[in-house]
């Protein structure tokens, strides 16, 4: 099923987010994640993607084929495009068409270092269109949105402008960088609106289960922190049981205001940690 059916049910949509496994950890421990995550019985799963788009690796494909075939919910494959050729970006679709695959989260991807960027696609619009020209397959296609802006961009009314163009190239849903101030998330959702952005937006959660892990994410997005969240980290920073808790409890306050507020999804950034999702899940499940 593609994903933007989903959001035409009458109910808000609670999906989750799942990584391969990082090198030299064998791919079954994602198997074990995945027996888990499934008693939550989430709307769909989606799975990143490297982003140096190598084709060697085809865990993206492998677990989000798994996802929908072994395990029985809807999944989304990941796929950047800066660090790709038209070539290999077919090869992937061909792959994820022929696993069964039927929803791309459609990305630019980030610049890696030592990795030159291959300069066929410079924005996810492009790859958005490259996929609908495809005419051999016909995948459901998301796109990411940044609550606060992309870091690229010099405001959020470019930015805004930039997404309404992918959602011209055709993304049918987009879910956001994760954010902890959720009127920041409404006042975005407002903009664009505005903008004439009409497909679903599901407001992407990360529970914060440690400093350093917040710390790093927060470098790589820019996500402003909340004085109440700084306050809660630095308080219990060095009690890893009550952090865990706190921000399992965090999430809970933000996704119960989200849904309470009409969100057309949430989306779970598990971080592969099926007690953390659990914990969250158990805490709203009625709500959804
Ligand atoms: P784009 O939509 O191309 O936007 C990037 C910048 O270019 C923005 O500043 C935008 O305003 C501007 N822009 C966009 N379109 C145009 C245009 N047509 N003309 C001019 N400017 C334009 N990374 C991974 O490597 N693997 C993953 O699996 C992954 N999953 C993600 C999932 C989510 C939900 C999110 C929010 C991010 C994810 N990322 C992932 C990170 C993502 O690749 C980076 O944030 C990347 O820098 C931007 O990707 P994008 O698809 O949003 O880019």
């Amino acid at each position: 099923m593609k994903l933007a059916e989903l959001f035409n049910q009458e109910k808000t949509i609670f999906s989750f987010e799942v990584f391969p496994p990082k090198r030299n950890n064998p791919i079954e421990t994602i198997y074990q994640t995945l027996d888990e995550l499934q008693e939550i019985k989430p709307d769909f799963i989606s799975v990143t993607y490297g982003a140096s788009g190598s084709l060697a690796d085809n865990s993206t494909c492998e677990i989000a084929s798994a996802i929908k075939q072994k395990y029985g919910i809807e999944s989304a494959a990941h796929l950047t495009c800066v660090n790709s050729t038209k070539e290999e970006v077919s090869e992937v679709l061909r792959r994820l068409a022929d696993n069964g695959v039927e929803n791309i989260l459609a990305l630019r991807g980030d610049l890696v270092p030592d990795v030159p960027p291959k300069k066929e696609f410079k924005h996810a619009s492009e790859l958005i269109t490259f996929i609908k020209e495809t005419k051999d397959y016909d995948f459901g296609i998301s796109g990411a949105c940044y609550p606060e802006g992309h870091l690229d961009s010099r405001n959020q009314v470019e930015d805004i402008l930039n997404l309404k163009k992918k959602v011209d190239a055709g993304a049918q849903h987009l879910i956001s960088q994760l954010f902890f101030d959720n009127e920041v998330f409404y006042d975005f959702v407002d903009k664009a609106r505005i903008a004439g952005i009409n497909v679903p937006i599901e407001a992407g959660i990360m529970p914060v289960t440690n400093k350093k892990q917040i710390e790093r994410m927060v470098s790589l997005c820019g996500a402003s922190l909340p004085r109440k969240f700084t306050k809660m980290m630095s308080r219990y920073e060095n009690k890893p049981e009550a952090m865990r808790d706190a921000g399992i409890a965090y999430a809970v306050n933000q996704i119960v205001d989200l849904v309470s507020q009409g969100v057309d999804g949430v989306h779970l950034y598990t971080m592969n940690n099926p007690y953390v999702a659990k914990r969250i899940s158990e805490s709203v499940k009625s709500l959804f």
